[in-house]
């Protein structure tokens, strides 16, 4: 049974690009939940200043707690250098950073050109090296930009390559503004393996902006592609990105995956039960996903069983 490992990023991707701020006692209640369903790996958040992001500045408190939790995988977004020197002190197990495809999106985003992020990745890869932590690398707006368009793919392989360089352990690619297509995930899935390593694109980082999200996954798994990115109720999108809302549903990645087979470790049942205290503690916020609603098909025990 191949396995795949879903990466539940609502505590950072959701709740950074919603207005409310979820209290410190349900961001826990949340973490502990989602481990307790058989969520393996989650984004607690990110290590940006908190005068930017107020919803995230309670992340190496989130950290310290959830490496606790037996068995799961403490990771953390960091903006740059700086942030990944605070990551490493809170004690996260792996650092990401994204690293914006478009430069005028990096630009605008983080204020720093290329050359100036592949500074920071070559700064950061290095901290978390000698912290002994997982180093990975988001190419962000990988499929196209809300402001230049159309990013050209082969830009895309030149920059992973040079982050590769800067010290980059892993990849994911990441649709930050829900513009990727199922063909388009293939190619480009395709093109920064041959050019990094296969095994060092590892991940996709989906939104389901446009409802293309599971089809987009599909067409990742069938390239081989192992960690899948998603958020319970689809919280979130990029602040950054206009109109971007919406990650990959956790609940209908799961059941997707576990019905056809593939290995996740998630108790979808129990996953499910995990969205009341999203409701609770996001009151009004829309949440997203049809197996919420539908709940799981009839046979889906026997399914899951093959
Ligand atoms: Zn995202």
């Amino acid at each position: 049974m191949t396995e795949i490992l879903v990466s539940e990023v609502g505590p950072r991707d959701g709740l950074q690009s919603i207005k409310a701020i979820m209290p410190l006692a349900a961001k826990k209640a949340w973490i502990v939940a989602e481990a307790a369903a058989g969520v393996r790996e989650i984004e607690v958040g990110s290590f940006v200043p908190p005068s930017l992001l107020p919803q995230m500045a309670d992340t190496a408190e989130l950290v310290r707690f959830a490496r606790d939790i037996p068995g799961l995988n403490v990771v953390a977004l960091v903006p740059n250098a700086k942030g990944a020197g605070r990551a490493v002190e809170a004690g996260v197990h792996g650092l990401s950073i994204p690293f914006s495809m478009s430069e005028t999106h990096s630009i605008r985003n983080v204020r720093k050109d290329h050359p100036a992020m592949l500074a920071e990745i070559a700064e950061a890869a290095r901290i978390a090296r000698e912290a002994g932590a997982h180093f990975a690398v988001g190419l962000a707006t990988a499929f196209g930009c809300t402001i230049e368009g159309s990013v050209p793919e082969d830009q895309v392989v030149r920059l992973a390559t040079a982050a590769a360089e800067a010290g980059a352990l892993e990849f994911s690619l990441s649709d930050t503004t829900g513009y990727a297509d199922p063909a388009q995930v293939r190619r480009l899935v395709r093109k920064v393996k041959a050019a990094v390593g296969a095994e060092m694109l590892t991940t996709l980082h989906l939104h389901n902006t446009r409802g293309l999200g599971l089809a987009n996954a599909l067409a990742g798994l069938e390239e081989g592609i192992t960690t899948l990115d998603a958020s319970l109720g689809g919280l979130g999108g990029c602040p950054f990105a206009p109109g971007a809302s919406g990650n990959l549903v956790t609940e209908d990645l799961v059941l997707m995956l576990n019905s056809m087979g593939f290995s996740t470790g998630i108790d979808l049942e129990k996953l499910l039960e995990v969205r009341s205290i999203l409701i609770e503690a996001l009151p009004g916020e829309p949440l997203y996903g049809f197996t919420p609603d539908a709940g799981p098909m009839l046979d889906y025990n026997e399914r899951i069983a093959r």
